[in-house]
């Protein structure tokens, strides 16, 4: 049996790997693919099989999944090109007699309005079409997302957004790696379609609240409209794409797109899923 994992140059797919390991899948049933091989080299100390996968290159993806059995196809990071990637990863992983596929979509990506949404209905739909069995792991939000602007939220004293009262139930991207991972190393989830997310919805005051913990500065949420918050975010140097970006988000959060607690998510594990400061905390380290 192979596994050929996509993206474990990344933070997602690497702990993916991890988590087969823990499971006790051999490291010769994997393959660990990503554009640079010099940021596998832990997983081939481990014996884990190593391949050069770009998206972008086709033979790549042809050396990668011969032989293969099961691909875990971890979505791609360049918004705009996410289809037509994936539509390669996918087209070869049919020429090479691939049997199964996962993929790591968004929340209910086929109906919701989220702005992420599009892409990974592209996508579910482009498995589908191959007729290869598949399993969709429909992630909510990583709890790490909101690592990068600690510190500067923590120097200000003030979280800002435009997320009103919507609430996010996200979770630890290591919790979602050890769902891939369970469905990857069990059986029964051919077809299935879960909805994962972190137990807990927390609200903006939440995470205000957890961030003062795990920084020992006392911060405050302060919310905004989404015309304020995009004159915030244009006066801080940020382009046009990337405000309409970010509070188009926020006001998908506003409607509680990221909110769901469907349970699928610490079912699939186990176990709960890691609590929100806890899940900072651990970023931060
Ligand atoms: P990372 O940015 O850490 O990893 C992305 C991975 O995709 C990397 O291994 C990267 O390779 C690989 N990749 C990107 N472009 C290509 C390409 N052209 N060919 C081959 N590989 C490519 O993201 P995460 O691990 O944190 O997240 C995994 C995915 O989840 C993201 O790619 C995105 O689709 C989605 N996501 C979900 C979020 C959520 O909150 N649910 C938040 C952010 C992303 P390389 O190392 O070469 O760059």
């Amino acid at each position: 049996m192979t596994i050929v994992v996509t993206g474990a140059t990344g933070h997602l797919g690497h702990l993916i790997v991890e988590a087969l390991l823990r499971e006790g899948v051999e490291p010769s049933d994997i393959v660990a693919g990503g554009r640079s091989l010099a940021k596998l080299d832990d997983l081939a100390e481990r014996g884990v099989r190593v391949a050069a996968i770009d998206y972008n290159d086709p033979a790549t993806l042809a050396a990668a999944l011969k032989g293969a059995d099961t691909l875990m196809l971890v979505s791609a990071s360049e918004p705009g090109k996410r289809v037509e990637q994936h539509k390669a990863v996918i087209d070869a992983a049919v020429a090479a007699g691939v049997k199964r596929i996962v993929y790591t979509s968004a929340p209910h990506a086929t109906t919701s309005g989220l702005i992420l949404a599009p892409e990974h209905k592209g996508t579910e739909e482009l498995i589908e079409a191959s007729g290869i069995p598949s399993t969709i792991l429909r992630n909510g939000w990583y709890t790490e997302n909101y690592a990068r602007s600690i510190p500067q939220v923590s120097a200000t004293g003030e979280l800002v957004s435009s997320v009103g009262d919507g609430r996010v139930a996200s979770a630890s991207r290591k919790d979602y790696a050890d769902a891939a991972a369970a469905v990857l190393t069990s059986e029964g989830h051919e077809g299935r379609v879960y909805e994962l997310s972190g137990d807990v919805a927390w609200t903006q005051d939440d995470l205000a609240a957890a961030i003062s913990h795990v920084t020992g500065s006392a911060v405050v949420y302060s919310p905004k409209t989404t015309d304020e918050h995009a004159a915030i975010l244009k006066a801080a140097g940020l382009d046009d794409g990337t405000v309409y970006f970010v509070t188009t988000l926020d006001a998908n959060t506003r409607d509680g797109l990221l909110a769901e607690t469907s349970g699928d998510l610490s079912r699939l594990i186990g176990r709960p899923t890691t609590p929100l400061r806890e899940g900072l905390s651990a970023a931060l380290a």
